[in-house]
């Protein structure tokens, strides 16, 4: 049975703020597919990662998010990681003395542990051989998995480990926030390249980003704008073609009297 993330009605505001910043919001994310969110600065595509995400600065007054019908909102961030969403902000950080390779094996055994407390984890060979096969798939250097995750990884390579954290953990549905890389156009092109060799039956994806050349690199299946807190418009890749022309001028004429 393929994984469903379904986000329904959704309504969350900053914890402790009156002004709500989510305002319906309605979504259906399916494995294999890949979902393109954008929008313009301050609409609220942020927001709704870190929804999804389960940070505490964010409040959900009205609405559900599913997860295969399991409820995500109770969920604490390391459950949501096992149901398989995976949320891309947690590359590694800087941990002294571990290597990305170490950092990565610790965590599919968590993983493992904690469907089976039994196990003893993945083998070194197991691991060896899935980091081989992954690494050679993403077209990463051997040797990126020895460095040391404190020794400063460069923006670029921050990603790197990222896509390679998505490919071994293998996660039903993957969500990216790329807006604050958006003008590090090497980076982006590294997630979005490793996304779409990741993406396909057994993986969906939800892409946020402001920028339609993120989308060069990666075909959306569907493309929604969020404006004002509200997905406002979805359509195909065309969509995507049209906002990198006409801008999101059209959107907040067309949408600014919702605002209210
Ligand atoms: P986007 O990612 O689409 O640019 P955001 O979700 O970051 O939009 O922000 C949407 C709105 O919510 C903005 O007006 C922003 O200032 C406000 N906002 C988001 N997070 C916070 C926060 N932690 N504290 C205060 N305001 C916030
Ligand atoms: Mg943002």
């Amino acid at each position: 049975m393929s994984a469903t993330l379904e986000i329904r009605n959704l309504h969350a505001r900053v914890e402790g703020q009156e002004q709500p910043i989510l305002r319906g919001v309605n979504l259906v994310v399916k494995q294999g597919e890949v979902h393109a969110l954008m929008g313009p600065n301050g609409s609220g595509k942020s927001t709704l990662a870190n929804v999804l995400l389960g940070n505490p600065a964010y409040e959900v007054t009205e609405g559900e998010i599913l997860l295969d019908g399991e409820n995500l909102l109770e969920m604490e961030a390391d459950e949501r990681s096992r149901a398989g969403l995976f949320l891309a902000f947690q590359y590694p950080v800087a941990i002294p003395g571990v290597t990305l390779a170490n950092f990565l094996r610790h965590a599919i055994n968590a993983r493992m542990k904690a469907q089976d407390p039994d196990t003893k984890g993945i083998s070194i060979p197991q691991f060896t051989r899935l980091m081989r096969e992954k690494m050679t798939m993403l077209g990463i250097d051997h040797s990126f998995a020895g460095r040391y995750l404190n020794e400063g990884f460069s923006g670029g390579e921050k990603k790197r480990a990222e896509v390679l954290q998505m490919a071994v953990l293998e996660p039903k549905i993957a969500i990216l926030d790329e807006t604050d890389s958006g003008l590090d156009i090497d980076a982006l092109r590294i997630v979005a390249e490793g996304v779409s060799k990741l993406v396909g039956p057994n993986m969906g994806a939800l892409v946020i980003t402001h920028y339609q050349r993120l989308l060069n690199y990666i075909k959306p299946d569907r493309v929604h704008v969020m404006y004002a807190g509200r997905i406002v418009e979805s359509g195909g890749a065309e969509l995507a073609l049209r906002l990198e022309e006409e801008g999101y001028e059209r959107i907040r004429s067309a949408y600014a009297a919702s605002e209210a």
